[in-house]
């Protein structure tokens, strides 16, 4: 059966934006810019990702936009009733820039991890990269939707800010790893979707590990594209946990949720998938001028029991606050299908009160 026809208005929502108070200078419209399927892509999986959230979590309305800074960085906050999660536009770009010159290393001899795959994915690498990241970035913005929902005003940002002096919080830092945790669940969920959608005779270790592999790879970009990451491994300071804290709890949590979720049936060898995503990361790094800062690998082995103890740490911690997602998740997030999104927009479709002022039907955008 041919699936309904579905897009976002991006004029309709930013008129609820604005109307809840943020500024139209503010907000950023793609319209006629090289960029413009990009941005349709990045509104179409998260305005549906946040539909399907207000269906489940009650977090209603909410909305996503995208905002003029050229930083790349993402906050959350309620305003006026109105949820919102507001995406800077540099980081759309940016990111889809920097996932693009996957194409210059494809050709590299030590890339063998994605022979016995290759095209029976089912998207390109780099877009695949792309989705992953936009889903962690969703997700963990929707966590701190949740977290301050009785909150108006108090906006939280996604990444560690190096031009703001921030003193430390320890609610802060739980809150950063509740919103991970959510975020890394997301990025599960896609690649538990994909592997069910494809094909059974391509069901098997390869193709779920190259999935783990762009997964992994795809967050640990994230915590390294443009981001002011500080060299200084730190505990205690600031209001995020230092980057290569986040990122190891990060892919504690993904090989946890997938050997949960997948690892009865496939054996996935998790040394093996993050030596090839830190290979895949490096390179993708070089290719954008960067590289990771100091010696990161180093430090990270280094300093291995103190980041697991802090980690252990601030899951310890979670259960001192009554707000966090972790505490009360929805129990069907990894089962969420393309088929269940689809049901839920002809659910809308029929309830003018709801889908019709935002969803409308005539142009089409398949997930990327
Ligand atoms: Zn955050």
């Amino acid at each position: 059966m041919p699936q309904p026809i579905i897009f976002f208005d991006y004029d309709k929502i930013t008129k609820q934006v604005i109307a809840s108070g943020i500024s139209k200078k503010d907000i950023y419209s793609y319209f006629e810019t090289p960029y413009e399927k990009v941005f349709q892509d990045f509104l179409w999986i998260a305005q549906t990702l946040l539909f399907i959230a207000e269906k489940q979590i009650g977090i209603s309305p909410a909305r996503v936009f995208f905002n003029n800074s050229f930083t790349i960085n993402a906050k959350a906050g309620k305003q006026n009733g109105l949820y919102l999660i507001s995406i800077n536009s540099g980081l759309v770009v940016q990111t889809s820039l920097f996932f693009s010159r996957y194409a210059d290393i494809i050709e590299d001899p030590m890339m063998t991890f994605f022979d016995k795959v290759k095209g029976k994915l089912p998207h390109s690498i780099p877009t695949l990269l792309r989705d992953f990241s936009v889903r962690f970035t969703i997700d963990h913005e929707f966590a701190h939707l949740y977290q301050k929902r009785s909150v108006d005003k108090n906006w939280m940002e996604m990444e560690y800010s190096a031009e703001k002096s921030e003193e430390f919080s320890i609610e802060n830092h739980v809150m950063e790893f509740d919103a991970d945790f959510w975020g890394v669940t997301g990025v599960a969920s896609a690649i538990h979707t994909y592997f069910e959608g494809i094909d059974d005779s391509l069901k098997n270790e390869n193709t779920l590990s190259a999935l783990a592999i762009i997964g992994v790879t795809s967050l640990l970009c994230k915590f390294y594209i443009g981001q002011k990451t500080p060299d200084r491994l730190y505990f205690k300071e600031h209001k995020h946990p230092h980057p290569l804290i986040r990122a190891m709890s990060i892919c504690t949590h993904l090989n946890w949720i997938l050997t949960d979720n997948l690892g009865q049936k496939f054996h996935l060898s998790w040394p093996d998938i993050m030596g090839n995503a830190i290979f895949l990361s490096d390179k993708l790094l070089e290719k954008n001028g960067l590289k990771f800062k100091g010696d990161i690998l180093l430090t990270y082995v280094n300093n291995l029991k103190k980041i697991q103890e802090y980690i252990n740490y601030l899951n310890e911690q979670t259960k001192q606050y009554g707000n966090l997602i972790i505490n009360n998740p929805p129990t069907d997030k990894i089962d969420i299908s393309w088929d269940k999104i689809f049901k839920t927009f002809n659910e809308s479709f029929d309830n003018p009160d709801d889908g019709d002022i935002l969803v409308g039907k005539g142009s089409h955008f398949a997930p990327i």
